[in-house]
């Protein structure tokens, strides 16, 4: 197939931005398009070589893009540097030199080989794998004898292309309707056809499948082990009562993990993908190894959140500090050991072959723990089936205190299936809509602390901190404390506070938690959090906000000063949080 009927194509597109009439465009390309090479003129046209979720990715540096197009042309680069500077667009460039040497050429074009799709194809697919001493100049190679070959319009193409800037800005169910279109004549094969791309979202394949076996091929389509598939989305209500109505007055209630959503596929071999498709395995090893051995089955497909943990406190961080093991090829063991993450499981789509996406929640969550043996690393989400919205109100402040963003509600009743690639309201999220911010230290009293674990075995992991209730002459807790110290002022701890050990709770503190080692109430230290939460574990103020819930102070990190001046009365009081809580209240959004 020529080039050229692309490049005339792409060109009609870039002048509409109507989405039926990019439709009929590429209904008109797909018609001129044999069936051999139709996944690949998908796959042009969406300025890739593969599906992304195969990580192939097509790219050349400018500098190469422009010694390629003075190779082709003869124009030295100091000058195609200038035109560039100029139009701020290296395709234009490469249009205009390219028309330039055809004028002076002798021979007419006419006579020249056509450049053909296959050919675009298999030399852009040469400079995405080209690897190793040598490769820049291969890769220029490949490039600059697509140009001798391109007419003007086409080395537009070839250079956007190439360069990752094609952007004809067609999205993904503009093709499906295209492909519904260019092979059945109408969108009645639509639906079918999204149905195979949302287990299988390579545009290429189905669309090959499509030309080559027509809509029974497409049909045929399964979930594989290997190839993610589309996840599901949530919609959002802004009130519990509404979400309860709208599932029928009872629901299972998720916490919502704030941290990144991984679809594992376990077999022989591993993969794990991001919400969009990416394949992440290779920046998660821990993960990988970590539900490797939970799983009892063969092959499995699990959808579940990645969140950082402090293995000391046991809260769950902020995702911010793995963000930085994404994308980052080495020093991730270091990354490990600094940020471990656990996997919370909430689903499974797929189990030894047999496809579990068409059996309801209650079905795949019952399934998904007879497979899976929890461990340190991998948990399955923590839920709440419910239908009174006193009790969900308060599983929502736990989830709120223990990390989470809020709940997901789920529908448990008999059409609750996974609805791959769908927002819709069988999954309904619910987040908080205000945000308390600290912003001023506080000092609190250490009145327990905790056995570390991993880099801090031997000493405190944590601290367990109180505030004053004046009123009641006792210590209430707020929070644990695990960050802020120096690996010295830590390997001190247990020394510091020998002396104040005691063999149970003192009668001053109210703890609702049950910490390794207690104290009597004497040191005072300040620190400083990130917000100050309701929670249903710590004692602090607890009933005044509301019944049954006390405050918690999110992480708290110390701030070096250990307040040897006060003594532990005149620590921060349960009211002064209080007023915190209420002065610093903010709605979000
Ligand atoms: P949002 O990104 O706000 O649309 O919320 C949906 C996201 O919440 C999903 O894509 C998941 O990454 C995440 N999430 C966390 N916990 C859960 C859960 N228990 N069930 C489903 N999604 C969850």
């Amino acid at each position: 197939m020529e080039y050229r009927i692309i490049a005339e194509t792409y060109s009609k597109i870039e002048s509409t931005s109507k989405r039926l009439e990019m439709t009929d465009l590429l209904v008109e390309l797909f018609n001129q398009t044999p069936p051999e090479s139709i996944d690949k003129v998908i796959y042009l046209t969406q300025g890739k070589l593969y599906p992304d979720y195969m990580g192939v990715e097509l790219g050349i540096a400018e500098k190469l893009a422009i010694k390629a197009i003075s190779k082709a042309t003869g124009i030295n680069e100091g000058k195609i540097g200038e035109m560039l500077k100029e139009h701020g667009d290296l395709g234009l460039v490469a249009q205009e030199t390219i028309k330039k040497k055809r004028q002076t050429t002798l021979f007419s074009f006419e006579e020249r080989q056509r450049l053909t799709v296959e050919k675009v194809y298999e030399n852009f697919d040469r400079i995405a794998r080209a690897e190793g001493g040598g490769s820049q100049e291969k890769k220029m190679q490949y490039l600059a004898e697509l140009l001798n070959l391109a007419t003007p319009l086409e080395a537009r193409y070839i250079i956007r292309t190439v360069e990752g800037k094609l952007r004809l800005g067609i999205a993904d169910m503009t093709i499906l309707d295209a492909l519904s279109i260019a092979y059945g004549g109408s969108k009645e094969l639509r639906s079918e056809v999204e149905r195979a791309y949302n287990i299988h979202p390579d545009l290429g394949y189905i669309a090959k499948r499509l030309a080559t076996e027509g809509i029974e091929g497409v049909r045929s389509i399964k979930i594989s082990l290997g190839i993610p598939i589309r996840a599901m989305l949530a919609e959002r209500l802004p009130s519990l009562e509404d979400i309860l109505a709208k599932m029928g007055g009872k629901a299972a209630f998720e916490y919502k993990y704030d941290g990144m959503r991984i679809q594992a596929h376990v077999g022989e071999r591993i993969w794990l993908y991001s919400r969009r498709l990416e394949n992440l395995t290779d920046q998660f090893p821990d993960v990988r190894d970590a539900i490797k051995s939970a799983f009892k089955g063969k092959e499995a497909i699990f959808d579940g959140e990645a969140v950082p943990v402090d293995v000391n406190t046991g809260e769950l961080l902020p995702f911010q500090v793995v963000s930085h093991r994404r994308g980052r090829k080495y020093g991730i063991e270091k990354a490990i050991e600094e940020y471990p993450v656990v996997l919370f499981l909430f689903d499974i789509l797929y189990l030894d072959g047999e496809d579990l996406t068409g059996k309801t929640y209650p079905e795949r969550r019952k399934i998904l723990e007879e497979v899976i043996e929890p461990s340190e690393q991998v948990k399955f989400a923590i839920r709440l089936i419910s239908s009174d919205i006193e009790k969900i109100k308060m599983f929502f402040n736990k989830a709120i205190e223990d990390g989470c963003e809020g709940l997901v509600a789920k529908n448990i009743g008999e059409g609750s299936i996974y609805r791959a690639g769908a927002r819709e309201f069988l999954w309904i999220k619910y987040k908080r809509d205000y945000k308390v911010e600290i912003g001023d230290t506080v000092d609190l009293v250490v009145i327990g602390a905790f056995a570390g674990k991993g880099k801090r075995r031997g000493t405190y992991g944590a601290l367990l901190m109180a505030a004053y209730n004046p009123d009641k002459d006792r210590f209430e807790t707020v929070c644990k404390l695990g960050s802020g110290f120096t690996d010295e002022q830590l390997a001190y701890l247990p020394r510091k506070f020998e002396d104040l050990r005691i063999e149970r709770v003192h009668p001053r503190v109210w703890s609702k938690i049950d910490a390794d080692y207690w104290f009597v109430p004497k040191v005072v230290l300040e620190l400083i959090g990130a917000e100050i939460t309701l929670s249903p574990t710590h004692t602090c103020a607890r009933d005044v906000i509301e019944k049954g819930s006390g405050l918690a102070i999110r992480f708290p990190r110390f701030t070096g000063k250990w307040r040897d001046d006060k003594s532990p009365e005149e620590a921060t009081t349960t009211k002064e949080l209080v007023e915190m809580y209420r002065n610093q209240i903010k709605k979000i959004g």
